[in-house]
């Protein structure tokens, strides 16, 4: 048996999960709020063409209206200004969509915290315990934060301060960015803190990672059925031609 048909036999006995680490879509999704100045993502939308009525007897179809930074999502290397010349969504080579994942889980210390922020201490200890990053791969960020995804308030958790929301320190983020990492996922609305307009320099997950020309995951769900280490994830937006992310199905393979 060659090497796909034998993933093939061992998907279908079950030898192999696939563990969906995709939020629904619908108009309830957590959307990210910038302050008034500027502009605004939109939440996501169905709007029904025909349902089996006089507009269509036999077919039911909807349009679609969302950001492309809705739900769980990809950010492409073109969604910051250092990565304005890289790839947009649509130009990142398929190859690249499917990669091994590890976890590093902070549960603990974003539910006593929730403006926790993963330091590159952090990121050595994980790597003397577990290995080195996975070149071509993702690190995936477990903070609990997606059991708070089925109500918006609580995901944003914010205040008269802003956001509050579990992320990275700048030099975590500048470490990120110097790895063979295809890119950063999380579980909160976006890579960086609900704090991280305060930051020096401000949002350093996008500026650093995004400039890097690497990619963002985030609103992923069911962190906590991945391994630390062995599970492969298959990350899929849309190829919107010149777009700066898109919503994603993000999926993870999984021994069991
Ligand atoms: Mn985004």
């Amino acid at each position: 048996m060659t090497g796909l048909a034998q993933f093939a036999a061992q998907l279908l006995a079950g030898e192999i999960e696939v563990v969906d680490l995709t939020s629904p879509l619908h108009a309830g999704t957590p959307i990210l709020q910038l302050p008034p100045q500027w502009g605004q993502t939109q939440p996501f939308q169905l709007e029904e063409i025909s349902r089996y009525d006089d507009r269509g007897p036999a077919w039911y179809w909807n349009n679609i209206r969302t950001g492309e930074h809705t739900g769980t999502h990809l950010d492409a290397p073109n969604h910051w200004v250092t990565g304005k010349d890289a790839e947009d969504v649509a130009q990142i080579p398929p190859g690249r969509l499917i990669g091994p994942a590890v976890v590093i889980d902070k549960v603990r210390e974003a539910t006593a915290d929730p403006d926790y922020l993963l330091d590159v201490e952090d990121l050595e200890e994980w790597q003397a315990q577990h290995g080195e990053l996975p070149a071509a791969g993702w690190l995936l960020f477990r903070t609990g934060w997606s059991s708070r995804g089925d109500d918006p308030a609580s995901f944003a958790n914010a205040d008269e301060n802003g956001a509050h929301t579990p992320g990275v320190t700048p030099a975590a983020a500048a470490y990120l960015a110097k790895t063979g990492l295809l890119g950063f996922g999380v579980e909160t609305v976006g890579t960086d803190a609900g704090q991280a307009f305060g930051f020096s320099p401000a949002f350093p997950c996008h500026e650093a990672v995004l400039g890097a020309g690497k990619y963002g995951l985030t609103q992923l769900r069911n962190l906590d059925r991945l391994p630390v280490t062995g599970a492969v994830v298959i990350a899929a937006p849309l190829p919107i031609v010149n777009g700066s992310g898109s919503p994603a199905r993000v999926l993870a393979l999984v021994a069991r």
